[in-house]
């Protein structure tokens, strides 16, 4: 029995930060998998789908607030946000809540979005299709809509069927690879190949459907620095996938990687090395026209965009300022970024003076490389 209230729709809790201004439509709960070494997003939660009836029903929810806010525009198609509020004020809670997102979406211009949880693209493409279909029926003019898939998933799909799904209106699919080495999935218990990384991303690009990899520099450790970037650049030289994003590692504490870094199985990788492999990974791809983004801010150079073909020189020139910065300067700008301060070198200068004190007594205090390293990891924790 699913649990369905009048006025409510389900949100799930997570979304690609690419997709902040989309409308979250919950098709599927939980992930399939949950046992990545990385990852405790959906620990202690089953993976679940809905039926498309009920989906349906939350798409007709969210159609009727379209309706009642738009009923309240002014004449010259303004919105009338007093008089939602208002309305908004009225109502319980939770419908509070799935009013205020249909709101929030419209007045960031209504355009696109996005099918949670973590591995929607399990679902049979004929539900999904259907599902896809009513939603352009009831909202015509939503431009883009994506979903995540995990590539052991997507690798089950042919193109036939992506290609169904493409016609029923799917535009992208999120899925992270975090690295394309064997050795590391492994390590990670990632539960996939670079086999079927390779499969799966041809397959969508050959459907019409856009690709967007998460590429996780440090998750193989210091060990597999090299490896991890030598083998992800193979995996994107293979599929050439429209977007490359960078989601530096983290150890984050509760996590089976923790406990592996605490037995001494894993070295984590400090933030230059991090850095090193976004450096070789983006210095052998060949013959791509990915956009390279960096669009999180536990990365360490949230500057770094491009396309890894047109704009490699000025990408790995970037990265080289940083490698030019002096030791203690360095430490400085990553204390800096680990706490909101820079999000690019040339911000360096920009520090009031009275936080740059602060920094470089941390940096002081700070004497051990391993230490720094651990202690930078867990500043990072904070945000993820
Ligand atoms: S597939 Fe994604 S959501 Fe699932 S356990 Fe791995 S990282 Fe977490």
């Amino acid at each position: 029995m699913e649990d369905k209230r009048d006025g409510i729709f389900r949100i799930g809790p997570i979304r690609p930060p690419s997709e902040a201004d989309s409308l979250l439509l919950q098709v599927t709960s939980g992930c399939t998998w949950n046992k990545c070494k990385f990852c405790s997003l959906y620990r202690g939660s089953k993976f679940r789908t809905y039926s498309v009836e009920s989906i349906k029903a939350d798409i007709d929810t969210m159609g009727k607030y379209r309706d009642r806010i738009l009923n309240m525009n002014f004449p010259d198609g303004r919105f009338n946000h007093e008089a939602v509020w208002e309305d908004i004020k009225q109502l319980p809670f939770e419908e509070q809540n799935c009013y205020y997102m249909i709101y929030n979406w419209l007045r960031n211009g209504g355009e696109n979005v996005f099918l949670q949880d973590g591995n929607t693209i399990v679902l049979r493409p004929e539900r999904l299709a259907e599902v896809l279909r009513y939603l352009r029926k009831v909202f015509p003019g939503i431009k883009r809509i994506t979903s995540y898939g995990r590539a052991e998933s997507l690798s089950r799909v042919s193109i036939e069927e992506f290609q169904e799904l493409r016609a029923a209106g799917l535009d992208r699919i999120h899925s992270g690879y975090e690295t394309g080495s064997d050795v590391v999935l492994d390590l990670i218990n990632k539960g996939t190949t670079q086999e079927q990384q390779i499969r799966a991303g041809r397959n969508i690009k050959a459907a019409g459907i856009e690709l967007s990899l998460y590429f996780m520099p440090g998750v193989g450790g210091k060990k597999y620095s090299r490896e991890n970037a030598l083998e992800t650049a193979k995996v994107i030289n293979a599929v050439d996938p429209d977007f490359v994003r960078i989601r530096t590692a983290v150890i984050k504490q509760g996590t089976d990687l923790w406990e592996m870094y605490k037995n001494g199985g894993l070295d984590i990788a400090g933030e230059d090395e991090k850095l090193a492999e976004i450096r070789l990974m983006i210095e052998n791809t060949e013959g791509v026209h990915s956009y390279l983004a960096s669009d999180h801010i536990i990365n360490l150079l949230q500057n770094l965009e491009g396309h890894l073909d047109t704009d490699k020189l000025k990408l790995l020139g970037e990265i080289d300022k940083y490698f030019a910065l002096k030791e203690r300067d360095k430490k400085i700008y990553q204390l800096a970024r680990r706490n909101g301060m820079v999000t690019g070198i040339k911000d360096l200068k920009k520090i009031p003076a009275g936080n740059m004190r602060q920094l470089e007594s941390i940096v002081n205090d700070i004497t051990s490389n391993e230490e720094w390293d651990i202690a930078m990891n867990n500043l990072m924790d904070r945000y993820i």
